[in-house]
């Protein structure tokens, strides 16, 4: 059923409060266009420690995408397009455009900017672009292209005198450019750009040397400070404090679906995904998670406690109420309209 999101995160707190959980009501569809990428960032992790690029897809093309994208509508209309890069994708605009002809409200792009261009620019509501380092050189070296980064920071100063869409940076925290993150931050507020940031990942955990590193606990101090300062910041307190000191949390999965590039239904979540199946050949996605889980959702809770804020922050919301009351009057004083929505 689609409904109004905050309508949609009562349900699940209300079920969560009795013990149920439930993979209906999503927040959000996120689609993986592809896992080409046109950078080789050092961290890069899909979840099973192999690189998003040297994964091998089928891609889609829009027609196949527009059959799923007709199902999922009736399950949410905020559509999260991500990749690998989705620009490499060759048809994301045409994917955009028959989404909003579908009823997609709000449609987001994670992007690390290098192919961005106009038209892509003003089809989408948010653009959500990668930036770990302002230090030229050694972000360069991190993403192995020479000349991306200027590229990219350039790109993001231009989207930052607009309007519309709405932009957020994120950064990717490692023991060695945890200052570098510092650094972004603080260009971000300089700005008015909205900003997130999480550990790098090695498989489910977070890479060696975050743990116990008095500099990255530091760091999110320093975000949640600019938080509470009132700098635009997109994630929850919780989460901040959470992850900051990398606490156990009960994982609730499924509250956003994702598609990867060849149209295969992601169960549990990315980092663990067995595949509850592929939506060309059964468009009906409660069947596939129910034959996914047979029949026992409550047993998706994997105990690895990833650090990804788009499965530890979201499921604080709905195990912490309060927090998401405050999170949401918070957005609503600092956020546009299109990054209340964005995670
Ligand atoms: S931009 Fe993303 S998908 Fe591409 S190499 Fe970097 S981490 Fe991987
Ligand atoms: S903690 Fe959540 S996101 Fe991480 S592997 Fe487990 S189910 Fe997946």
């Amino acid at each position: 059923m689609n409904a109004p999101l905050w309508l949609k995160f009562q349900i699940h707190q209300f079920l969560w409060a009795f013990g149920y959980r439930t993979f209906r009501f999503p927040g959000a569809i996120y689609v993986y266009l592809t896992f080409r990428c046109n950078l080789q960032c050092s961290y890069c992790d899909n979840g099973s420690g192999r690189k998003f690029p040297d994964l091998s897809a089928v891609e889609l093309s829009p027609a196949e995408w527009e059959k799923i994208l007709q199902g999922m509508i009736r399950y949410s209309d905020v559509l999260l397009l991500s990749g690998g890069e989705p620009l490499v994708y060759p048809h994301t605009l045409e994917v955009i455009r028959i989404a909003r002809r579908i009823g997609f409200k709000f449609i987001s792009l994670n992007t690390n900017g290098l192919l961005l261009g106009d038209e892509i620019t003003e089809a989408v509501d948010a653009l959500i672009v990668s930036l770990d380092s302002l230090d030229r050189e050694k972000s360069d070296k991190m993403w192995n292209r020479q000349g991306a980064t200027d590229h990219v920071i350039k790109t993001i100063e231009r989207l930052s005198r607009r309007r519309n869409p709405s932009l957020m940076v994120n950064s990717v925290i490692l023991p060695d450019n945890i200052e570098d993150v510092e650094a972004v931050l603080n260009f971000c507020g300089r700005n008015g750009i909205a900003f997130s940031a999480g550990p790098a990942l090695e498989k489910t955990y977070a890479v060696k040397g975050l743990r116990r590193n008095a500099k990255y606990r530091d760091l999110m101090e320093k975000i949640l400070a600019a938080k509470m300062a009132g700098q635009r910041i997109a994630a929850t307190v919780d989460y901040l404090k959470a992850v900051a000191k990398f606490r156990p949390f009960k994982c609730h999965p499924l509250l956003v679906w994702r598609i990867k590039p060849d149209g295969e239904l992601v169960f549990p979540c990315s980092r663990k995904n067995s595949g509850a199946g592929n939506l060309i050949q059964n468009a009906d996605p409660v069947q596939l998670f129910q034959m996914a889980s047979g029949g026992n959702f409550f047993e998706v809770n994997c105990g690895e406690n990833c650090p990804l804020s788009c499965y530890m922050d979201t499921s604080y919301m709905i195990q912490r109420p309060l927090g998401l009351l405050r999170e949401g009057l918070y957005r609503l004083r600092t956020f546009s309209h299109g990054h209340r929505l964005i995670y």
